[in-house]
Parts: structure tokens; sequence; C-alpha cells
């Protein structure tokens, strides 16, 4: 299949802040583009199961989770499509 048009765009302004990921982020300002969102995982001991939508600082390294009721539904469907979903184990520090 060919795609002759792409859709909109979509955007938005993120500042670094590894929430949820230790929260050491550099406080960088981001514009964060579709295909820069990805689902990272975490499961706990007792066999829950957490996702989360995440972006990756190109400063730092460090990972931000976004609010997902900030994120329109074509970006949560396409960061759940992708084969690039990284599992990872967190602890579960609420
Ligand atoms: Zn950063």
């Amino acid at each position: 299949m060919k795609v002759l048009e792409k859709g909109p765009g979509w955007s938005m302004e993120q500042v670094c802040t590894g929430k949820g990921n230790g929260g050491c982020g550099c406080g960088a300002k981001l514009l964060i583009e579709r295909g820069d969102i990805y689902l990272t995982h975490s499961y706990d001991y007792g066999g829950g199961h957490d996702v989360y939508y995440t972006f990756c600082c190109p400063e730092c390294g460090v990972e931000t989770d976004v609010d997902t009721s900030k994120l329109p539904s074509l970006v949560l469907n396409e960061a759940q499509d992708k084969k690039t979903n990284r599992s990872r184990s967190r602890g579960r520090s609420k």
C-alpha cells in the first residue's frame, strides 16, 4: 500500500521530567511528534500489568511518561501498533 498523502501532523510540547522513570529528567522543553511516543510495559510480581506512553529525551536519554489524557487516539493507536514496544519492569512506587 502507498500513502498518497499523510494525515494531519500532531505535536505537543513536553518537558523532560523523567516522570514515572525516576524523575531525573533534564528539564528540556521538547516538541513531541507522532512516532516519538512508544509504549512501555510494567509488570509487577502479582501479575499486574500497566502500560505507559513514553518518550525519550534526546538530550539526556531519560524517559518520561505522558499523561494519556493529553494524547489523541491517533497517537495512542499508533503507539500500540508499533513493533518497537519495550518491555520493562518497574517497581510500583506510588
Ligand atoms: Zn532530558
